[in-house]
């Protein structure tokens, strides 16, 4: 079997899809994007397809090598995330080819279902209280939202009682028996991060995401000491290589994307390095139906799998959301807060190829907000 073909797609909201052709007729799904850099690695990715044309998809460890590390320059989001969704499609490929799912190839599942957690937004307390009272009424056991909204380089007392008090109300209306995390979306100072996650540990959060930028693991040990939130990160780093001095520092939960950080090989290799420090998986996934197919196939095969982050329903899916590219949209219905284990071959997922070359002729040019202080001055985002 050969490859003869990589397409790609730029569909709306804001992903970027690949299809692989072999000669034998299977075809293989991924979804290499950076969130608001969807072109750049569009291009990216079709640098690597002149080499994987020709190849066997079947090798799939020795083309990850080539990819990675045969182009001399290698990691950061733009590589990275266009051989993580070539990655993903020769699994498909793999397991279509094997008449199995890809967590039967990782060795098998060690779980019957994946827990996943809801976004909860609201910036006004009601708000916030019925947004999270709908998604228990959905079912779910779990559900995040972001900590704080833009943040002045040293907080205000009144930010500072505003981020515990949504908190607060959170566990209140959650109870004992479910979690909710928190995303500091790295828009914090590490002086504010000491400051702020002691006050936040009484409501006992299930993580306390990107609380610091995650450029500067020199300081996250002192982070992840000033409190006994669980500190997770990781969804802007790219490799095992960028995990390890996270781990080091005291990380409880690491996040890659399994469109970001080398697909499905390497965030098995993640999952496995993070065992070693007791670290938990907990991937990002704000994106389409492949990378969310692609992380539950992982979920399903790594024992230190916690929790799945989904984007159906989330506030950055506007004009267009994950279920709109799928054939057969049951894959996605979670019970109880859980995705069901399931079967079919390769990623598990039906794409529905005329709804994505339709959505590819409109395309997109998503671009995260760019925000800024009172004075003027550029604020995280
Ligand atoms: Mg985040």
């Amino acid at each position: 079997m050969k490859i003869v073909g990589v397409e790609t797609f730029l569909v709306p909201p804001r992903w970027l899809f690949c299809r692989v052709e072999t000669d034998e007729g299977v075809v293989g799904w991924g979804e290499p994007v950076v969130e608001g850099r969807a072109e750049a690695v569009r291009a990216a990715v079709h640098i690597l397809a002149e080499y994987l044309v020709g190849q066997d998809p079947l090798r799939i460890e020795d083309h990850w090598q080539v990819m990675a590390n045969g182009g001399f320059y290698r990691g950061g989001p733009v590589l990275s995330s266009a051989l993580a969704g070539l990655d993903q499609a020769l699994w498909d490929i793999a397991g279509k080819t094997y008449g199995a799912p890809v967590h039967a190839l990782l060795g098998g599942p060690v779980r019957d279902r994946v827990r996943v957690y809801a976004w909860v937004g609201g910036d006004d307390p009601a708000e916030l209280a019925d947004s999270i009272t709908e998604r228990i009424e959905a079912g779910f056991t779990a559900v995040k939202m972001n900590a704080v909204g833009r943040m002045a380089p040293l907080a205000t007392v009144a930010d500072v009682t505003a981020v515990v008090d949504r908190l607060a109300l959170a566990r209140e209306v959650l109870g004992p028996t479910r979690d909710v995390a928190v995303d500091f979306h790295g828009r914090a100072s590490a002086a504010d991060a000491r400051r702020i996650l002691p006050l936040l540990a009484p409501y006992q959060p299930m993580f306390a995401e990107e609380p610091i930028l995650p450029d500067r693991p020199h300081m996250l040990r002192d982070v992840v000491t000033a409190s006994s939130v669980p500190v997770a990160l990781g969804e802007r780093l790219y490799s095992r290589w960028d995990f390890r001095p996270a781990l080091e520092a005291g990380v409880a939960v690491v996040q890659p994307d399994l469109s970001h950080a080398g697909g499905i090989s390497e965030t098995r290799r993640i999952a496995a390095l993070a065992e070693v420090w007791d670290a938990e998986l907990a991937p990002h996934c704000p994106l389409g139906p492949i990378a969310l197919a692609a992380s539950l196939q992982v979920a399903f095969a790594t024992p230190n799998f916690l929790i799945q982050e989904h984007s159906i329903g989330i506030h950055y899916n506007e004009g267009a959301d994950l279920l709109d590219y799928v054939i057969d949209p049951e894959v996605f219905r979670f019970v109880d807060g859980h995705a069901a284990r399931r079967d079919a071959p390769g990623l598990g997922v039906e794409i529905d190829e005329a709804a994505v070359r339709r959505a590819d002729q409109v395309g997109h040019a998503w671009r995260n907000p760019i925000w800024r202080h009172d004075d003027g001055g550029l604020a995280e985002w």
